[in-house]
């Protein structure tokens, strides 16, 4: 098989059509409308075999998680996703990996309404890169640079899951409850992009990061992009049944939490007068949303709290490529 017909059997028949596309994958750009009097967002994110995904990782998941991480980078500057492009490097043709790949692809992009516009393919180490585009207006967008001190720091769903799915699968982690673990592993493999939560975290939220990289990593980036401090009560984290009953000791569970990177829940602020609409507002989701502490105004300063003691952990930072 070669390149063009690859192209024509897996990537050209969308999933999801959409009537702001004008042309999509099959000539040499896509041509699409943007709704007047919007912002576009675009983002991108390349996962490569033993940096982003272990070898054995499954096409569905290396496909899942391509498009997740860039729909949950979307959610956090409050966009709703429109298209995608796909970029992917393989080795080989292989057949049964490319039908896989190509149907969670299209299964994930129907279920959030986005449609694949193009791509690029070519033959190397197996790598995939996703750009994807969506909309936001102009007063609604979410950044990491509008907290206030006063402002209460949130999480939605939990934390610290998908470091132990990872810490399963390398065996560097056992855990007696079969359900458990496979939860765990799933909260690696399949991360839900919490796309409803960003827009509709817009005009309410001050600030917005999704939780890639661990959670006292990616406060930092507020911290840093608000020139403002926060306080973490440790305590009220918000961790799964599936963590808290998987590990042993609290420390432990909380650096999980803590550092723990690849969760792409939304980390946010929110003013104390948008408290009310934003749980209001949040209730009709089945997604938890937990409030875990305060922004300051010590810039720069992250502090930790455990019962209201201070705390600290020998070794909080979470992932870094170089
Ligand atoms: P060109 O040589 O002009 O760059 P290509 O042969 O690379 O064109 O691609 C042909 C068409 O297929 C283009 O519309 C491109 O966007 C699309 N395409 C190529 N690879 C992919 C892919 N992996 N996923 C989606 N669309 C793709
Ligand atoms: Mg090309």
């Amino acid at each position: 098989m070669n390149e063009f017909s690859l192209i024509r059997n897996y990537f050209t028949t969308s999933s999801f059509e959409r009537k702001d596309v004008i042309i999509g994958v099959g000539d040499d750009g896509a041509v699409t409308m943007t709704p007047p009097g919007q912002y576009l967002v675009t983002t991108t994110d390349t996962l490569l075999e033993g940096v982003h995904f272990l070898p054995e990782t499954s096409a569905k998941a290396i496909a899942h998680k391509a498009v997740a991480v860039n729909l949950s980078d979307l959610a956090a500057m409050g966009a709703e996703p429109a298209w995608i492009n796909l970029s992917l490097s393989i080795p080989k043709v292989d057949e049964a990996w490319l039908r896989e790949f190509s149907s969670e692809i299209s299964r994930l992009t129907e279920y959030f309404s986005v449609q694949l516009i193009g791509g690029d393919t070519v033959k190397g180490k197996t790598a995939v890169t996703i750009t994807a585009q969506g909309f936001v207006p102009p007063e609604s967008i979410l950044t990491r640079k509008g907290a206030k001190a006063g402002d209460w720091l949130f999480v939605t769903g939990t934390l610290g899951d998908a470091a132990a799915g990872l810490a399963l699968i390398q065996k560097k982690l056992t855990v007696k409850s079969p359900e458990f673990s496979e939860y765990l592993i799933n909260r690696h493999y399949f991360p839900t992009p919490r796309v409803l939560a960003g827009t509709t975290l817009r005009r309410i939220a001050s600030a917005c990061i999704d939780v890639s990289d661990g959670l006292l990593q990616d406060l930092e980036h507020i911290v840093a992009g608000s020139e403002v401090g926060a306080l973490v009560h440790l305590d009220k984290l918000p961790i799964s049944e599936a963590l808290g009953n998987s590990i042993q000791g609290l420390e432990h569970a909380l650096s999980y939490a803590c550092s723990g990177g690849d969760d792409y829940e939304l980390l946010f602020t929110v003013p104390e007068e948008q408290r009310v609409s934003m749980e209001a507002a949040m209730a009709s989701y089945n997604l938890p949303c937990t409030c875990i502490g305060q922004i300051t105004g010590a810039q720069g300063k992250i502090d930790l709290r455990l019962n209201d003691e201070p705390f600290s952990f020998a070794e909080t930072k979470g992932y870094q490529h170089f």
